[in-house]
């Protein structure tokens, strides 16, 4: 038998504990994978907080396990990629959305998702840092591309006590970038200093609509916002700037002018992680391994049960989470 939260769609939408048989749970909830992997841990992200409320329509199977990231231990491999041992972790790539993902004691994906963890991390920490904190790692390595540098100027991070913004804060400030964190929450802004933010900004500054172009402040932007944010920050871009976009917090919409792209020649960069493709993660978790200071990533961390996780994801939701919860699937 295992444990799992499983997403049904009908009658009604629901995320519930439940128990199963392993035999059972391959042959209605996760039917397709060349590799079977023990998970040890997984978390709540963003979308698995949609997932798990039914907000928004990620889920497009009748029925599945939840969960967009896993890391664990492969128990039977079809593949030639992996052994039964290899301590694997897994990022999107659909899981948790059109298969089944990381919500539960058992998973079978293909092996084209699956990624060695590296050494240094733990399969804990690897789900503390998760889609969000690997994402985050993605949109600082878009400006560093983009010849954004610690002496640069000044980075701004949009949805800072989030997931994503957490990481992000955490990590530029820790490879000497000055950030400006941007929060709603009038408590956090010590949490922001402590991850090392310069300042910290409310974000009624820059959530309704403004100016076309408004005076130069940012050589970089990590945006998990969307909507107005990105399009004040795209307006507040120095010239060259870049402001790496992950995120629809506010809102999808993009109510922007060009005026910034073609008088200061700023660059806005869109960052996806589902379908990234592997040389990139792996790019992105080595670097994660050399750059995160993990005793601060434990700091952010809290930990909940696979029950727990049904709560957390409402949390999320309604905007009351600070930095990363991590699920022990086994507890
Ligand atoms: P979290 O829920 O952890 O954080 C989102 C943060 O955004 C909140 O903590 C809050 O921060 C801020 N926020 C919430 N509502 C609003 C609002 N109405 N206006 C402005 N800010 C708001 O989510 P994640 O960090 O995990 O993800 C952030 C975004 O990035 C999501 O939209 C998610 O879907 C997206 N994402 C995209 C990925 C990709 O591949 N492109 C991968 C991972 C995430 P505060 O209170 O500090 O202001």
């Amino acid at each position: 038998m295992m444990k799992l939260l499983r997403v049904d769609k009908e009658p009604t939408y629901q995320c519930a504990l439940q128990e199963m048989s392993t035999a059972d749970f391959f042959e209605q909830l996760s039917p397709d994978g060349d590799v079977v992997v023990q998970v040890d841990y997984s978390t709540v992200n963003y979308k698995d907080g949609l997932a798990i409320t039914g907000t928004s329509p990620v889920v497009r199977k009748p029925s599945l396990v939840p969960g967009i990231d896993l890391a664990g231990k492969v128990v039977s491999s079809a593949s030639t990629k992996f052994k039964a041992g290899d301590e694997v972790l897994l990022n999107g790539w659909g899981v948790g959305e059109t298969h089944s993902g990381g919500l539960a004691q058992m998973a079978r994906v293909h092996s084209d998702w699956l990624q060695l963890r590296p050494t240094a991390i733990s399969a804990k920490q690897s789900m503390a840092i998760g889609t969000a904190g690997y994402t985050a790692m993605l949109c600082v390595q878009a400006l560093q591309r983009g010849g954004v540098e610690p002496g640069s100027g000044e980075i701004l991070v949009t949805g800072a006590t989030g997931g994503v913004g957490s990481i992000a804060t955490l990590l530029l400030s820790d490879m000497g970038y000055s950030v400006v964190a941007v929060t709603g929450k009038a408590s956090e802004h010590g949490y922001l200093k402590n991850l090392g933010a310069q300042e910290v900004m409310d974000r009624c500054l820059l959530n309704e609509p403004g100016k076309a172009l408004q005076k130069e402040r940012w050589a970089g932007v990590v945006d998990a916002v969307g909507s107005h944010t990105l399009a004040n920050t795209c307006a507040s871009l120095r010239y060259g700037g870049i402001v790496a976009a992950c995120g629809l917090a506010q809102g999808l919409d993009f109510p922007a002018s060009v005026a910034p792209f073609i008088l200061r020649g700023i660059t806005l960069c869109g960052i996806d992680s589902v379908k990234a493709p592997m040389a990139k993660r792996e790019s992105a978790w080595l670097a994660l391994a050399q750059h995160l200071n993990l005793d601060k990533l434990d700091s952010l961390t809290t930990e909940v049960g696979l029950a727990g996780a049904l709560q957390v994801g409402v949390d999320l939701m309604a905007g009351n989470i600070t930095g990363r919860v991590v699920v022990d699937v086994n507890a």
